[in-house]
C-alpha cells in the first residue's frame, strides 16, 4: 500500500533572505541559524536547519540576495512559515537586491507584504499559525540592556559545538552576556505595548566588533546600544521583522530590523 505522505514532498523555491538571526549550538547541527526570506509569491519561509557558518563560500549568501533552495514543509515544526531545506540543493545566487531609489525595489518585494501591527499577526497565528510578518511601530520607546545572569546555552552544548568546529575551521560561537530589548507600540487602538528582544545576527556582530575594539562587556554592550538605538530615531523609517521563538511557543520577538533611510527633504527632488 502505498502511504502518500505531502510532509515529505520537496520543491525548488527562489526565496528572497530577510534576516539572520544570532546563531546558537545545536546538539546534531553543530549550530543553527533562523533564517528568514520570502518567495516571489509574497509567502514568508522561515528556513531550518542551516549551518549557516558551516556553508561553504558559494553558498553562504547575505541579507537581501536571492537564494535557491530545496525545501519541504517541516512536519515537527507546524507554524506556517517553517521548512526544512536540503543542504545539497542550496545555492545563493548572487543576486542582491540594493537600497538604490530610497528601497523602492525592496518595498516592492518585501514591504508591500506588511501586517498592519504585532495584534494583526497574532490573530492570524491562531487561524493558520502564521508565525512571521513585518511591519510598522507607530512610535518606538526605549532600547534597553539586560544583562544575562547565566549563559545562553550550557558547557556541554558549548563543548559539541566546539568538537564540530575543529574539522571546520570556523571561529568559535560567543554567547552573547546580554540582550537588547526594544519597547514599542503599534498603530491599532488594541496595542498594550511590547518591549521584546531584538535576536537579529547584525547585532550580535557590532556587540563583537565593540568588544574586539575595547575588550569590555558593559562598554561593548553600550555601544551596541547605542548604535542601534539610531535606527529607531527621525533618521530611519526602521520596519520590524518579527517571528515566534519556536514551534509551540508562541511569544514573538524582533527576528531583523529593514531600516530604509528616512527620505531626506532633498530627496523629494530625484522624482520632479
Ligand atoms: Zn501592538
Amino acid at each position: 500500500m502505498s502511504v502518500s505522505n505531502t510532509s515529505e514532498q520537496w520543491w525548488d523555491e527562489r526565496i528572497l533572505i530577510t534576516a539572520k538571526t544570532y546563531p546558537i549550538p545545536h546538539a546534531k547541527h553543530h549550530e543553527t541559524v533562523c533564517t528568514a526570506g520570502i518567495n516571489e509569491n509574497g509567502e514568508w519561509r522561515r528556513l531550518w536547519p542551516i549551518p549557516f557558518r558551516h556553508l561553504s563560500g558559494p553558498q553562504q549568501f547575505r541579507k537581501y540576495e536571492w537564494i535557491e533552495a530545496r525545501i519541504r514543509k517541516q512536519g515537527s515544526d507546524r507554524r506556517k512559515e517553517s521548512h526544512v531545506v536540503d543542504p545539497d540543493h542550496l545555492r545563493a545566487t548572487g543576486e542582491v537586491v540594493g537600497p538604490e531609489r530610497n528601497w523602492q525595489r525592496r518595498r516592492d518585494l518585501i514591504l508591500r507584504w506588511q501586517a498592519a501591527s504585532l495584534e494583526e499577526l497574532s490573530a492570524r497565528y491562531e487561524e493558520d499559525l502564521t508565525s512571521m510578518g513585518v511591519f510598522r511601530p507607530r512610535e518606538f520607546g526605549g532600547l534597553k540592556i539586560t544583562w544575562r545572569d547565566k549563559p545562553h546555552w550550557s558547557r556541554e552544548l558549548q563543548n559539541k559545538t566546539e568538537q564540530g568546529i575543529l574539522w571546520a575551521s570556523v571561529p568559535s560561537l560567543r554567547p552573547l552576556p546580554f540582550q537588547l530589548h526594544l519597547e514599542y507600540r503599534c498603530d491599532s487602538p488594541r496595542c498594550p505595548g511590547h518591549e521584546q528582544s531584538i535576536m537579529d545576527w547584525e547585532m550580535g556582530a557590532r556587540y563583537w566588533t565593540e568588544f574586539e575594539r575595547n575588550p569590555d562587556e558593559q562598554v561593548a554592550a553600550e555601544a551596541t546600544q547605542k548604535a542601534f538605538s539610531e535606527f529607531f530615531t527621525a533618521g530611519f523609517d526602521t520596519w520590524l521583522h518579527v517571528g515566534t521563538l519556536g514551534p509551540v511557543w508562541k511569544s514573538w520577538v524582533i527576528i531583523g530590523l529593514l531600516r530604509p533611510k528616512a527620505a531626506a527633504q532633498t530627496s523629494l527632488f530625484e522624482y520632479v
